[in-house]
């Protein structure tokens, strides 16, 4: 399998660092408000990178840490803390935002077919690894206190922009947030590990530490529950393209100088979901969530749909005409899956050759569009409907898309309508189904003549039979 890897900015080959297992991390969501779906986008394609890991054999373990503590209105260390700016605005302490919009979160989730983590870790749970962490930074010498804080020394290492060749001068620290640069840094690039010395007076939530009373930055929480749940060596660690820098930058900094040897293999970063305007927020009060586009009746597999019809590695522009597109789109696949007409088992032989359309595409740096595209050939080729069916629900396990369930539902439907058209009311209504299901069983024995007066005499009772997908229909006309 290849897969595009920020750290190396070419197609690896996926290697794991033992054979067969792979530990997967992926930063959850900072739970100051509902996640917008552009955070779902990122989340759906780690999702579909996941199953498809196990779908190709892979023994997974996955960790999602839950922020909520530590980030702040900036990537760096300048702004405010969201968790506490949300618990200002709804009256609320900040361990109720963060149960509120944590459970949110995992709701929007199992909405979208999204696979729960093993391990799911709040930030506030791992409050001592993270002293234990900093604490060994500042003996190896890579971090130390100033003006009441603790600082990652950037300065100490080979390489600090690992993903990308900033000019350290672009780094206009605090410029950017409209406050003042930290003078405690001794260089730019330095991030806060610890905060003791807080501008937040009113930080609720602050814990012991050797270095006083405070709170950890946000970096070093995504390390620290990394190495707890899923040990020293990390195989692929995930979050969206906005997390490259500073976040996963710091995280390598910290972790590696930490472990004393080099931590994660591969990095995959999720493209953003913008609308045409811009930028999409999760603090504007405006922003795109689910449960808007469900009021707008639109399922939540369809949302997910839209975004598995484009590569991850590109940017994606919401807008609502594209929604609609998607919904005919998945409309007209379930419906052909609805028409199949499976009769006994599958071909293994036929299965395994058109399979391959669907595996060639995810191998190659998951491109979910023409994993898409497989399932319409799947249905388009020269196999029995039994071999098609058992071919689509395979993709699903990585896919997710609901499609099978859809058709089911829809065939459902189909029948409780039909069953509803030809209930019988009145004894002439009793004559016409009789007649009509007469009509049905000569045709079935390809007596035509027969089918054909039975037609005609319905036709002199004042009903037409139409045949449709779903069977007779008759009607008075
Ligand atoms: P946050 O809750 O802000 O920590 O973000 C949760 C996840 O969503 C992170 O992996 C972000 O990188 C990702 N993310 C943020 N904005 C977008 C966007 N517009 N499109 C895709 N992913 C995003
Ligand atoms: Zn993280």
């Amino acid at each position: 399998m290849k897969l595009y890897n920020s750290l190396t900015r070419t197609r690896d080959d996926f290697v794991t660092h033992v054979p067969g297992k792979v530990t997967m991390y992926t930063c959850g969501p900072t739970v100051y408000h509902f996640a917008h779906i552009g955070n779902l986008r990122s989340y759906i394609m780690e999702d579909v990178l996941e199953k498809y890991l196990v779908y190709a054999g892979y023994d997974v373990t996955r960790t999602m840490n839950i922020t909520d503590v530590g980030h702040l209105t900036s990537d760096g260390d300048t702004g405010d803390d969201k968790m506490i700016k949300s618990a200002q605005r709804e009256h609320k302490s900040v361990m109720e935002i963060a149960q509120f919009y944590t459970d949110a979160f995992f709701s929007d989730c199992e909405k979208l077919n999204i696979k729960k983590p093993e391990y799911v870790v709040p930030a506030t749970g791992c409050i001592d690894e993270f002293i234990e962490m900093v604490d060994r930074l500042i003996k190896n010498g890579y971090a130390y206190e100033a003006g009441g804080n603790v600082y990652f020394d950037t300065s100490k290492l080979k390489e600090y922009y690992v993903f990308n060749k900033h000019d350290a001068d672009d780094l206009e620290e605090g410029v950017r947030e409209g406050v003042g640069v930290d003078n405690n840094k001794r260089t730019k690039t330095d991030f806060v590990l610890w905060f003791t010395k807080s501008k937040f007076e009113d930080q609720e939530l602050k814990w012991d530490s050797p270095w006083g009373y405070g709170y950890p930055g946000w970096h070093i929480e995504c390390s620290a529950i990394s190495v707890k749940t899923l040990g020293e060596y990390l195989d692929i660690h995930c979050g969206g393209i906005d997390n490259a820098f500073p976040h996963h930058t710091n995280e390598i900094a910290q972790s590696e100088a930490y472990l004393g040897h080099p931590w994660c293999k591969h990095w995959f970063h999720v493209l953003h979901l913008n609308t045409a305007s811009g930028k999409m927020s999760k603090s504007s009060g405006k922003a795109l969530t689910l449960s808007l586009l469900e009021e707008n009746g639109y399922d939540p597999l369809v949302y997910r749909f839209f975004c598995l019809q484009s590569h991850y590695r590109k940017n994606l522009v919401f807008s609502w005409e594209g929604l609609d597109n998607a919904v005919k789109s998945y409309n007209k696949l379930v419906a052909r899956i609805a028409a199949l007409k499976p009769e006994g088992d599958a071909d293994n032989a036929d299965f395994e050759k058109v399979r391959e359309g669907f595996v060639t595409a995810m191998d190659n740096d998951l491109n979910t569009s023409l994993a898409i595209t497989a399932i319409y050939d799947a249905l388009k080729a020269n196999v029995s409907d039994a071999t098609k069916l058992a071919l689509i629900k395979d993709y699903e396990k990585v896919l997710s898309l609901g499609l099978i369930e859809a058709a089911e539902k829809q065939k459902v439907n189909a029948q409780k309508q039909s069953e509803a058209a030809v209930v019988p009311v009145t004894e002439e209504d009793k004559e016409i189904v009789d007649l009509v299901n007469q009509r049905t069983e000569a045709k079935k024995a390809k007596n035509y003549a027969l089918a054909d007066s039975i037609r005609d005499k319905l036709k002199e009772m004042g009903v037409v039979v139409e045949d449709t997908a779903q069977g007779p229909k008759w009607k008075r006309i």
